[in-house]
């Protein structure tokens, strides 16, 4: 690390950045490259800003391998926003969407669709309060696309594959874009929240097919149009330029490790580490059902003794953990450990973990 760290930061997003982002983020609020103002104040329409836009749409198609057939946008609204803009976008009154119902993210989105068409929930596993990803659905061909969560931050749980069809594939990767390669080329859409592995709140990605963005599905209001950020190089409107901006930073550091491989690697060991020791230690157990479906961004824990959460809890304050809290509708732990988590506060939870045991066990 390039700073002395203070917290062993596990929280599911926003969520710790690399530390060369926070460096060059600062100095560029202070003075933007050479020119003699800071990034908060220089215009979306300057040279300047134009040329971040222009390589951070250039450094995510680099990450992904994208063709020419896909676009980049940068969006506001957060993933929240696309729950309704992709039915909005792609989905006509009289025609029917799939999706696949893997936990609330999922649940939002399906509910935002309704407004829009008609849904078919292909699958679900909320009977068991999301613990696995359903593997047994038929995909019909009527459908417009099918959507899926392919990480469900509140559950732990992630797709390790993707369904096999021919209507196009809409995900919602809000919490484990650029963690892995992915073959775009299977989506139609991806899109995602940048406070997790992207940058802080306030833009959204989204890579899309050009032909499924050129002609909305209905009469929409211009800030609700795909075309509309297409067509204007995500430049319509003011964009939330500082966000972008960290953003490219971001996508350079990924970059420089060595694109999404290096960070699959990466995120390969340091989940490795955790879930060994939640097998081992007898004081704790995983809330996925499905070990084959564990996500290695968000880990969900308990104690086997509830009554000693607490006294857990306690333990991680003192190590510095901080963000390890279940997120609220789920109680219990959450370790999230996105891109920018380095492996030594994996070792520091692994750690505390065997304190815990040693103290209670
Ligand atoms: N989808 C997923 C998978 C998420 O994890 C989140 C937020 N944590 C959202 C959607 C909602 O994102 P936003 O707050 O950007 O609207």
């Amino acid at each position: 690390m390039h700073y002395p760290m203070k917290k062993h930061n596990f929280g599911a997003g926003p969520s710790i950045l690399p530390a060369t982002v926070f460096e060059e983020g600062s100095k560029a609020i202070k003075e933007f490259g050479s020119t003699g103002l800071s990034i908060l104040e220089i215009s979306h329409r300057s040279k300047a800003f134009e040329q971040v836009v222009e390589e951070s749409k250039a450094l995510a198609a680099e990450l992904f391998g994208l063709s020419s057939d896909y676009e980049v946008l940068f969006l506001t609204g957060g993933a929240s926003t696309q729950f309704f803009m992709v039915p909005m976008n792609l989905l006509g009154a009289e025609e029917s969407a799939g999706y696949l119902d893997t936990g609330s993210w999922s649940s939002k989105a399906i509910a935002e669709a309704r407004l829009f068409g008609s849904v078919e929930v292909l699958a679900s596993s909320k009977s068991t309060n999301y613990s696995y990803i359903p593997r047994d659905f038929e995909v019909p061909a009527h459908l417009q696309y099918l959507h899926l969560t392919s990480n469900n931050t509140i559950f732990g749980t992630q797709y390790h594959w993707w369904p096999s069809t021919d209507v196009p594939l809409v995900a919602d990767m809000s919490s484990d874009i650029f963690s892995r390669p992915v073959d775009v080329s299977r989506f139609g859409l991806i899109y995602a929240g940048a406070q997790k592995n992207i940058g802080p709140a306030g833009v959204t990605l989204v890579i899309a097919r050009k032909d499924l963005i050129s002609k909305a599905k209905r009469q929409l209001p211009t800030m609700l149009n795909y075309k509309t950020f297409a067509d204007n190089n995500s430049l319509y409107n003011t964009p939330p330029v500082y966000a972008i901006y960290l953003s490219m930073l971001t996508m350079r550091w990924i970059k420089t490790l060595g694109g999404l491989q290096a960070m699959e690697s990466m995120n390969r060991s340091k989940a490795g580490l955790f879930y060994a020791e939640l097998d081992r230690n007898p004081l704790f157990k995983g809330v996925v059902g499905a070990v084959e479906d564990r996500s290695l961004m968000n880990a969900t824990f308990n104690t086997v003794q509830p009554e000693l959460e607490k006294r857990f809890l306690e333990l991680c304050n003192e190590a510095g953990i901080i963000g390890i809290e279940g997120h609220r509708s789920a109680g219990g732990f959450r370790a999230s450990m996105y891109n920018a988590l380095p492996e030594e506060s994996v070792r520091v939870l692994v750690e505390t973990m065997r304190a815990f045991e040693k103290q209670f066990g």
